[in-house]
């Protein structure tokens, strides 16, 4: 028994010893923060946690969004919050060991649950949930389905109350002053959802772009296909130095981070409307459009067949 327990000691030790030599070996970029959170700051000031790319099913699904920060003179905007209350408060921690200054504004950029289920963590008088004018709306809409499918993410007791909407609503462009440090917000007509919104930070020029821009993984058509094109064109013209998408990697130019997404939309309205045209039935299309995922993007085969759905209905009327 000795043996064995100063065997383990050792071990011990040496597994201790390891890990000191591994973390200081390992250079870690200027900009890559030491936490578990894996946050980094991708431009002075603004921080950002990248989400997974797993499925709805998998048990990371409330992990899946790009979630961050930005901090002013004066007080912190947090842009979007996760998928869950445990999302939230891991979040609100990395700010926390960031800085104390107080959080303003909590920023949605738009309805869907990996973006706002941690919104309740941030719950307190000094800060105001800001989203697009229609995202209100879209929050009473959802309440009773987020409570019931995410209920396990929504903390211990979720209640009606545990769901928070904005209570400024953005409805044309609009400037949010963190001191020092103006926001740009930008509301768009229906695109990837019916209530997308933008934040740029105009000093940094680093533009969070919502799930308006997906790379790597597949996006997801819940508003307008030929509506997202469009916004697309538009994000174009924007004058930025760094992109957040929604979901992926973040860019250094606004053609890098959309590329990928843009030939997928584009390829999806070609092909549909030609199935349209040649009288194709809706499963008829949804076997066939796409089947090899041109675009090799990660998770097609969750999503794809339900954007083929999603664009057959809207094109099959134009
Ligand atoms: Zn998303």
């Amino acid at each position: 028994m000795l043996t064995y327990v100063h065997l383990l000691n050792i071990k011990n030790i040496i597994y201790i010893f390891s890990l000191v030599i591994f973390v200081f070996s390992k250079s870690i970029p200027a900009t890559e923060l030491d936490n578990d959170f894996n946050l980094a700051e991708i431009s002075e000031a603004n921080f950002v946690h990248t989400g997974e790319h797993v499925s709805i099913e998998d048990s990371q699904h409330d992990d899946i969004a790009n979630i961050g920060f930005i901090i002013g003179d004066k007080c912190v905007a947090v842009i979007d919050t996760g998928g869950s209350i445990h999302i939230g408060q891991k979040l609100l921690q990395s700010i926390r060991s960031i800085t104390n200054k107080p959080i303003c504004y909590v920023i949605n950029t738009h309805v869907h649950f990996d973006h706002i289920l941690g919104n309740k963590v941030f719950e307190s008088k000094e800060t105001s949930f800001v989203g697009h004018h229609q995202l209100a709306d879209a929050v009473e809409h959802n309440r009773a389905f987020f409570l019931e499918q995410f209920k396990n993410d929504l903390g211990l007791n979720p209640e009606e109350s545990s769901i928070i909407g904005p209570s400024i609503l953005v409805s044309k462009s609009m400037q949010l002053d963190l001191g020092g440090r103006l926001l740009t917000l930008i509301p768009y007509a229906i695109s990837h959802s019916h209530n997308d919104l933008i934040i740029i930070d105009d000093k940094t020029k680093t533009l969070w772009a919502g799930d308006l821009i997906f790379r790597q993984r597949i996006p997801s058509l819940t508003g307008s296909l030929r509506g997202w094109l469009n916004t697309m064109d538009t994000l174009q013209q924007l004058d930025v130095e760094k992109v957040v998408p929604g979901h992926g990697a973040t860019a250094t130019t606004l053609k890098l981070a959309i590329e990928q997404q843009q030939s997928y939309l584009r390829r999806l309205l070609e092909d549909t409307r030609k199935a349209v045209a040649e009288g194709l039935f809706l499963n008829d299309a949804m076997e066939t459009i796409d089947k090899d995922n041109q675009s090799k993007l990660l998770l097609h085969e969750y999503q794809h067949a339900s954007n083929v759905s999603k664009a057959f209905t809207e094109l099959e009327w134009e």
